[in-house]
């Protein structure tokens, strides 16, 4: 229970403590010591799926083998998402991969707010299928595991191995923040892992199939979100 004792100073501290000049650039020993201070109920792993996750998750259980994994299933996600689920499932039969719906179906949603949410108020959809999804999801844990990188955007650039996370009232771990694009792509073909096949049609990063576009720069990853839109993150990374 050392959420309640540490002070923000103490947090960076703990943050600073881990070397990322290793193979895997911290992640690996981020990892171990979360998995020591917190039981297998109080860290969870919000999962996207999406390439930086194979990583983690590849990395998670060969500490915890049965780590519990959550995907925010907002009903909304590409076949391909779901394909790789289930391929990470099988890959991995110990881990504990939960898929977790918000409480609005897609058809209440649309009676309640109109057709299309995610045109008329982004914010609010992601608000109800993905914030409200991973608030009930925190609310019996002590810590949950992003697969923030640093070089993904400049929002995510101060992001460190260990943060307290106010939204959430919780310990945001991000054990790949020095992990480049290139690590983790040379990651998953060294392990031949399996992977979202969007990502072979330039897709970098991949959300919500209506907010989620090809793209066609080299800009930053997460270009193709919420493209046209001054819109970034989907709430779960903001205060
Ligand atoms: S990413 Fe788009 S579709 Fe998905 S929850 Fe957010 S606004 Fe809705």
């Amino acid at each position: 229970m050392m959420n309640t004792v540490v002070t923000y100073e103490e947090w960076r501290q703990i943050s600073e403590s881990f070397s990322h000049q290793d193979q895997t650039k911290g992640a690996s020993s981020v990892l171990s010591w979360a998995f020591s201070t917190y039981s297998e109920d109080e860290i969870v792993y919000s999962a996207s799926f999406g390439a930086e996750s194979i990583v983690l998750i590849d990395l998670i259980q060969q500490i915890r083998p049965d780590a519990r994994i959550v995907f925010l299933d907002t009903g909304l996600h590409f076949p391909q998402t779901y394909e790789v689920i289930d391929k990470v499932e099988a890959r991995y039969p110990q881990l504990r991969i939960e898929r977790k719906q918000p409480a609005l179906s897609l058809n209440d949603q649309a009676i309640q707010y109109g057709d299309a949410l995610w045109r008329s108020n982004p914010n609010q959809c992601c608000h109800l299928r993905k914030v409200l999804p991973l608030q009930e999801v925190l609310s019996s844990s002590l810590a949950w595991i992003s697969g923030l990188r640093r070089d993904q955007s400049p929002s995510r650039a101060a992001t460190e191995f260990v943060n307290r996370d106010e939204k959430f009232r919780n310990i945001k771990i991000c054990p790949l923040i020095y992990w480049t694009w290139e690590d983790v792509w040379a990651y998953i073909r060294e392990k031949q892992l399996p992977y979202n096949e969007l990502h072979d049609r330039q897709y970098p990063s991949i959300g919500c199939f209506p907010c989620t576009s090809p793209v066609s720069t080299d800009g930053d990853t997460r270009d193709g979100r919420w493209a046209g839109l001054t819109k970034t993150e989907c709430g779960l990374h903001t205060r």
